[in-house]
């Protein structure tokens, strides 16, 4: 079973994402459980609940659906009071996770904003253990690999390493982004370049901490660490990269996710996106 799904914000209700999600034949869907963009949103109510449970049960289709986290947080930061926002934002953010069920968040680890990189990975480290101190849920808060821009963390494979030793719970994990790995300066373009990054991940991090995928070609070239997203195909990263993700046995569980540019000339793109990756898995 292939867990093929595309990132699918709409507005009016949980529930459209799915009924988006299986128009194009989905298997699993990444949304945002609130508004990326801004620090509070009304609580979930039980209409929206419902709608979304009764359009997860009435689809049968779509097996798993995950979450994006806010764009606002920094866990990172060497403000106390922005670390302090993003903690309380994700508490809430981790509640909403609960009431919709979904088994994994991902997030964007942090920028140290100039302080040095090793404290701001002891901020992330000390303030993800306290959510999830606080936090009854299970959903399980996935950190992701960055492209490394300005003074992101998380744009080498150790710095997720030391983010799960430190935070030491079993509710975290990691999430793989092509276009971000590439863009910090890991190679997957041929075989064997593909081979030794993947390799190089599950020795520094290790495979059963990768818990979802994210598929993007890459605007920027290799190590340019510019985090741009293009179509499947069109970018420095290129097809053949693809083809040995879609076909590589051991992410055969792993729910992929694309995240790629909406439309390309007013033409709707998702579909085609998701109709190269199928053909890259040989089910075309
Ligand atoms: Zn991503």
């Amino acid at each position: 079973m292939l867990l093929l799904g595309a990132h699918t914000s709409v507005s009016g209700g949980y529930h459209k994402a799915l009924i988006k999600g299986r128009k194009l034949g989905l298997s699993t869907v990444q949304i945002f459980t609130k508004n990326q963009l801004r620090w509070v949103s009304k609580p979930i109510s039980e209409n929206a609940a419902g709608l979304y449970r009764k359009a997860l049960s009435d689809d049968g289709g779509i097996k798993l659906v995950l979450a994006h986290g806010s764009y606002l947080y920094n866990f990172s930061s060497p403000s106390h009071s922005l670390v302090e926002q993003s903690v309380q934002s994700i508490l809430d953010e981790l509640e909403r996770c609960a009431i919709l069920e979904l088994p994994f968040l991902v997030i964007h680890p942090g920028s140290h904003m100039g302080s040095g990189e090793s404290d701001g990975i002891k901020r992330i480290i000390s303030s993800l253990e306290r959510v999830l101190e606080i936090d009854r849920g299970n959903t399980t808060i996935c950190l992701e690999t960055t492209a490394g821009q300005g003074t992101g963390i998380g744009y080498r494979f150790e710095h997720l390493r030391e983010m799960i030793d430190g935070i030491g719970s079993g509710r975290t994990g990691v999430c793989l982004d092509t276009c971000h790995i590439f863009a910090a300066g890991y190679d997957i373009r041929t075989r064997s370049a593909y081979r030794s990054t993947i390799k190089a991940f599950d020795r520094v991090v290790g495979l059963k901490h990768l818990k979802v995928i994210h598929l993007n070609d890459s605007k920027g070239g290799l190590g340019s660490r510019i985090d741009r997203h293009t179509h499947i195909g069109e970018g420095a990263i290129g097809i053949k990269s693809f083809e040995y993700i879609m076909n590589d046995e051991r992410f055969k569980g792993v729910p992929k996710i694309i995240e790629t540019p909406k439309k390309a000339g007013g033409r709707e793109m998702d579909s085609v996106n998701l109709e190269t990756l199928r053909r890259c898995a040989g089910e075309l």
